[in-house]
């Protein structure tokens, strides 16, 4: 039986509306809405394709987006003094540095700058360490957006085995800890593991988050696994497409997500949650 689909487009869609609601409720209230600063440095395609959607889907869901649009040559000392203006702004709940960014700039010194509390990103290194620790705060988008899709078509985890094929500081790391926060047991694989074929015939589990089309073949996932599909690639073509053989996984797979309309919506929907969770921590203090 061919796999049945995980609708991405449709999970995110209610996370969006649950932000929604919650933003109405809140603003019924008289409490003001959440304030998210998105800051994209440059002109690099795919990012002001990401950062254009997410700016959309804060109007809908009633979050405030303030855009900062920086010229490619921007100094690294200018893009920290905008963090700490926006780190020490009362209307502002997160703060989201569009990656990659112009390599004159450190990356680790331009997130480490963000205070843990507006990492809506949740790619801070005392996000994370909470995240390990067992006692997540804001929880990195891609791979949270990863947990509650699984958990959407009632995904267990405990005495399953999760593998991630990928290991980034966005994804495959931190989908490790949220796995293991899950109560999977997982095996981490990346650029210098070998066999990865054996790995992933050995997934009840599947992530792939590389960056190589087709990297991940149909013939090796395990009968009945689920698998998630991380990846986006542009074809020559213009078509996107995941790092997995979806049509050869699919006829194996018990479910697995499409790219485009997988993980993607749901990366930008955890985005506007941690955006609501973080202004409800600011109200709190
Ligand atoms: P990255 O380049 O930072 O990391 C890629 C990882 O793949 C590395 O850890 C590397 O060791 C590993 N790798 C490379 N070759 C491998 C091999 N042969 N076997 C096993 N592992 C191998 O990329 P990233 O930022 O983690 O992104 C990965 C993919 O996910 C990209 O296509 C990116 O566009 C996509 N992505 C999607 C979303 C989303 O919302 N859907 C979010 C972030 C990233």
């Amino acid at each position: 039986m061919p796999a049945q689909i995980i609708d991405g487009k449709a999970i995110a869609a209610d996370v969006r509306n649950q932000v929604r609601l919650n933003i109405e409720k809140r603003v019924e209230k008289g409490l003001r809405a959440p304030g998210l600063a998105v800051i994209l440095v440059g002109l690099n395609p795919a990012s002001q394709v990401y950062v254009r959607k997410k700016r959309e889907a804060c109007d809908e869901a009633g979050l405030l987006s303030k855009s900062y649009d920086l010229d490619e040559s921007t100094d690294q000392q200018t893009l920290l003094d905008l963090i700490d203006k926006l780190n020490n702004d009362a209307s502002i709940d997160g703060i989201l540095v569009q990656l990659p960014l112009p390599e004159h700039i450190d990356d680790t010194l331009v997130l480490e700058a963000i205070h843990p509390d507006k990492d809506v990103d949740g790619f801070h290194p005392y996000n994370i360490g909470r995240l390990a620790q067992r006692m997540p705060t804001l929880r990195p988008c891609t791979p949270h957006g990863v947990i509650h899709m699984l958990e959407s078509i009632g995904e267990t985890f405990k005495g399953r085995h999760a593998v991630v094929v990928g290991a980034s500081n966005i994804v495959g790391r931190p989908m490790n800890l949220e796995l293991l926060l899950s109560g999977a047991t997982v095996t981490v694989t990346h650029r210098f593991t070998n066999d990865l074929a054996t790995h992933v015939a050995n997934a009840d589990i599947l992530i792939v988050a590389v960056g190589k089309p087709g990297i991940v073949k149909g013939e090796w996932v395990k009968p009945g696994a689920t698998v998630i599909d991380v990846g986006i690639n542009r074809l020559p073509s213009g078509k996107l497409t995941g790092d997995v053989d979806f049509e050869a996984a699919a006829k194996r797979a018990a479910w697995i997500s499409p790219v485009p309309g997988g993980v993607g919506p749901m990366t930008v929907a955890m985005l506007l949650r941690n955006t609501l969770q973080a202004a409800e921590k600011h109200d709190s203090q």
